[in-house]
């Protein structure tokens, strides 16, 4: 028995039929690029997260760079963002032309660390991305002080995180603009790449909207150079079909992290926390392990999935050079680039499953903790 990090064929085979008959229709149907579906998926999320718009896109990513440019962000500004997160968050802001700059994470949440954004301020920030990093929510309180105080752009990276709250609200609801990613992986994930820009302001809409399909609203007509970024009707419903069942599916990845951090907590093994604002969604289960390449061999022989996000933090990546960053700038993000290691954890593990994941990372971990236990 060998256990994937996630089963997206498991995940289908229980809601195969509504899939199917939802496939057929859009075949049948001949429209395939935004259209009824689209519209409907739009109409829903925006419903689900507590907003007034959303606007389907071909990407997270480019949910970001579409955000950045509606708001105007481009070259000479500076944008805010954490120093651990994908590299797709860093290349939207270069792709928008503008210059991250990156602060360190806070440790217990794996989030941007708000009070250090204060220091990194400049006459150049425009915008601030917290990033709601393996579905847990970013500390929003600081961010939205900064928001009203000097009118900084708040624009969230909610790719992991679709469902998770903060204070009660959704994520991807509490900034200026939501960037929602589908893809087949995340928890609401499409059969292909999608992505939606989620906001309360009917601009930032109206500018995405235009922006997604060549910079026009009257068909022929540019008014910017724009992109070809749109969602398609196969993904929009699928998605529709997968949105009913969002819920019930973080509700599963919740209770089987609770069961994970018992056991492991009680071995003296790092867990993923929930700062008491969050409601954490698990897009990952993240543990941490001093030895990790070691522990990795050992669950693969016993037939245990795991992965590394991310074996680099984004100030480090190559892209990021000329920005003059370098080693021990960030340490927090260092070194948990050097020990996360995230195990399987997806709604359809079975208890046999999640007995054994337990029983293996038991034994792959243990013996390193004999040696720091005196
Ligand atoms: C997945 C992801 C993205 C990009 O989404 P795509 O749909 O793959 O383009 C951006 N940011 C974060 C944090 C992600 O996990």
């Amino acid at each position: 028995m060998t256990i994937p990090l996630m089963d997206l064929q498991a995940q289908y085979r229980t809601i195969q039929g509504d899939i199917d008959k939802a496939i057929r229709e859009v075949m049948e149907s001949g429209h395939f690029i935004l259209g009824p579906n689209v519209n409907q998926l739009e109409r829903e999320v925006a419903d689900y997260l507590g907003v007034d718009h959303a606007v389907g896109v071909a990407s997270g990513t480019d949910a970001l760079v579409l955000s950045l440019r509606a708001l105007g962000i481009g070259p000479g500004d500076e944008v805010i963002m954490p120093a651990y997160t994908f590299f797709a968050t860093a290349g939207a802001v270069m792709l928008a032309g503008a210059t991250p700059v990156f602060v360190d994470i806070h440790p217990e949440t794996y989030c941007l660390d708000g009070e250090q954004v204060v220091g990194r301020l400049t006459s150049r920030t425009k915008a601030i991305i917290p990033v709601h990093l393996y579905g847990h929510p970013a500390d929003m309180s600081l961010l939205e002080e900064l928001r009203s105080s000097y009118g900084l752009k708040v624009i969230e990276d909610n790719a992991q995180a679709f469902g998770a709250e903060y204070r009660g609200r959704k994520t991807g609801s509490i900034g200026d603009a939501g960037c929602l990613s589908f893809f087949p992986s995340k928890n609401l994930g499409a059969y292909g790449d999608g992505g939606m820009v989620v906001t309360n302001d009917g601009f930032i809409a109206e500018e995405v909207r235009k922006l997604r399909t060549h910079g026009w609203r009257k068909k022929y007509y540019p008014e910017v150079v724009g992109y070809n970024s749109r969602l398609d009707e196969l993904q929009a419903a699928i998605l529709r079909v997968k949105l009913r069942h969002v819920d019930a599916w973080n509700d599963r990845r919740r209770s089987l992290a609770n069961q994970y951090s018992r056991h492991f907590s009680s071995l003296g093994i790092g867990v993923p926390n929930e700062a008491p604002y969050a409601r954490h969604v698990f897009h990952l289960y993240v543990i941490r392990v001093k030895e990790r390449e070691k522990v990795q061999q050992q669950l693969s022989k016993e037939g245990v999935a795991s992965a590394v996000y991310y074996p680099q933090p984004v100030h480090l990546s190559g892209p990021c050079r000329p920005l003059g960053y370098d080693e021990g700038n960030f340490p927090v993000s260092e070194l948990a680039s050097q020990e996360t290691l995230a195990i399987p954890l997806y709604p359809e593990m079975s208890v046999e499953q999640l007995q054994k994941v337990l029983e293996v990372v038991e034994l792959a971990v243990s013996p390193q903790h004999e040696l720091v236990i005196p």
